[in-house]
């Protein structure tokens, strides 16, 4: 991003921050989803955005949009480059899901199948003795796996790839809004 368009996000930030320095009011800022903008220029005033999220201020409530990948990258926020990587994941699961079937090597991989668990994807069942995690670990392993899978493992992938889809088409149709509501820790 140009020098122009560094200021004139930086200026908009900091005026809707309770910090009065980028340093700090960068560190209030969190993204929140993505914008219903029609618009296509960035706060930043970068026009021509494919995707358009929305940042919120966590101190004021403030919120910024519609803002691009490389500006919200230019905040230097782990968590906010953990959830641009979420939602990214989303959109690209939800624009599969929309067409056909998904592909476990594909369509997924294993940022997108920690994505899918934090989000809530992997519901308990009967099948998986009552924890989505099993599942999750399942297609990672799926994934992972270089020799064919076995004739019972692929039944099982396809089934829960379905219910994967679902899901995405859910989140894909505002059905059901991405929000995080489970957390990996350690074993991502
Ligand atoms: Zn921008």
């Amino acid at each position: 991003m140009d020098t122009k368009a560094r200021k004139t996000l930086t200026e908009a930030v900091i005026e809707r921050s309770h910090a009065d320095s980028w340093e700090w009011s960068r560190l209030e800022w969190r993204v929140k989803g993505l914008s219903g903008s029609a618009r296509a220029t960035c706060v930043c005033g970068q026009p021509g955005l494919v995707r358009r999220f929305v940042v919120a201020n966590t101190v004021t409530a403030e919120e910024l949009e519609p803002i691009g990948s490389s500006c919200i990258k230019h905040f230097g926020s782990h968590a906010m480059n953990d959830q641009l990587k979420d939602l990214t994941n989303l959109l690209e699961m939800e624009v599969a899901a929309a067409t056909r079937p998904l592909n476990i090597k594909v369509d997924l991989n294993r940022s997108k199948l920690a994505t899918l668990y934090t989000h809530g994807a992997f519901v308990p069942t009967k099948w998986n003795g009552g924890e989505g995690y099993n599942d999750y670990r399942f297609l990672v392993d799926m994934f992972n796996r270089r020799q064919a899978p076995s004739q019972r493992q692929g039944w099982k992938t396809s089934a829960l790839l379905r219910d994967v889809g679902a899901f995405l088409k859910a989140t894909g149709s505002g059905e059901r809004p991405r929000l995080r509501v489970a957390d990996l820790g350690g074993a991502a």
